[in-house]
């Protein structure tokens, strides 16, 4: 299967690093002109630069906005006005106790992860209904469908993004616009690698040991016994954004690593 976005316009929000920046990696490889979004003008130009270093010819454009507020998001939409791919990807996650999770928190988990894709996909869908074609993708994150315990905000805030998907895709049915959700599992992104190699240095161990100590013991269902690499969610993104997924709408699909004890 050759997968070949050439003419698409691809936004990925929360993308100048993490699974983010893997995602539009793979869509501009695959010939999408990207928009990649951060919060910060210095590291989204970075990231623009780098992209178009590690695909050469790619068509990159980079805009700074904070998506946990509306005013954000409408910068956004400003500076792109149409796309035929949106990826809503932007995320942030800490563990933190339940009891000690502030109305704040609360707010700014459901602003960034539920409204800025509400509010990005409200807009993107209408010009990709009325064009016939387009992808509307949501990254719920394992999380999201199968447990919180750790993170009640962000699971709560990611369960929601199940329903917004599989809503949205009702409600372009038949339009030739796919909408689904793809859950990845834990993620070896610079954050998680930067956090687990202090953890390892601390313990006197390398980042593999305590990877798989981890594994053997808290996550013992994992089939492949290891944090997932940004570059596997993105060919599962690139794979659901191209023409050959088009029988896939309404679907939540998991990277997993298969952590999730289900036969479908
Ligand atoms: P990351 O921290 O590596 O990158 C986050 C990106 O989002 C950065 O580009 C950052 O600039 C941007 N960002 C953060 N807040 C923003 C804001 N307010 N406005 C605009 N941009 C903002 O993150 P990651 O680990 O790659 O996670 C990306 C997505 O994947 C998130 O939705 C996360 O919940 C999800 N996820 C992560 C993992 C994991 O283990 N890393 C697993 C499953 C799902």
């Amino acid at each position: 299967m050759h997968i070949q976005l050439t003419g698409k316009r691809a936004v990925v929000s929360g993308s100048t690093k993490g699974i983010g920046y893997a995602i539009a990696r793979g869509l501009a490889a695959a010939g999408a002109a990207v928009l990649i979004n951060g919060r910060s003008e210095q590291t989204v130009a970075a990231s623009v630069d780098k992209l178009k270093r590690d695909v050469p010819g790619a068509e990159v454009d980079g805009i700074a906005a904070d998506l946990s507020r509306a005013e954000g998001v409408s910068w956004l939409l400003e500076h792109w006005p149409e796309a035929d791919i949106l990826v809503n990807n932007v995320g942030v996650f800490e563990p933190k106790p339940f009891f000690e999770i502030t109305d704040e928190e609360w707010e700014y988990y459901m602003q960034l992860h539920v409204m800025a894709a509400m509010r990005l996909s409200r807009h993107y869908a209408k010009g990709m209904v009325e064009r016939g074609w387009g992808r509307v993708l949501f990254n719920a994150s394992v999380t999201g469908g199968f447990f919180s315990g750790e993170m009640v905000h962000y699971g709560t805030a990611k369960a929601a993004l199940l329903g917004l998907s599989r809503g949205i895709a009702e409600s372009v049915a038949g339009s030739g616009v796919t909408v689904n959700s793809f859950l990845p599992g834990p993620t070896r992104t610079e954050r998680v690698e930067t956090f687990f190699e202090g953890a390892a240095q601390t313990a006197g161990k390398t980042f593999e040991q305590l990877e798989q100590e981890m594994y053997a013991g808290s996550l013992p269902t994992s089939l492949v016994q290891r944090f997932i690499r940004p570059e596997e969610v993105a060919s599962l993104v690139v794979f659901l954004a191209s023409e050959q997924a088009s029988a896939i709408t309404g679907a939540t699909m998991r990277a997993d690593g298969g952590i999730v004890r289900s036969m479908v």
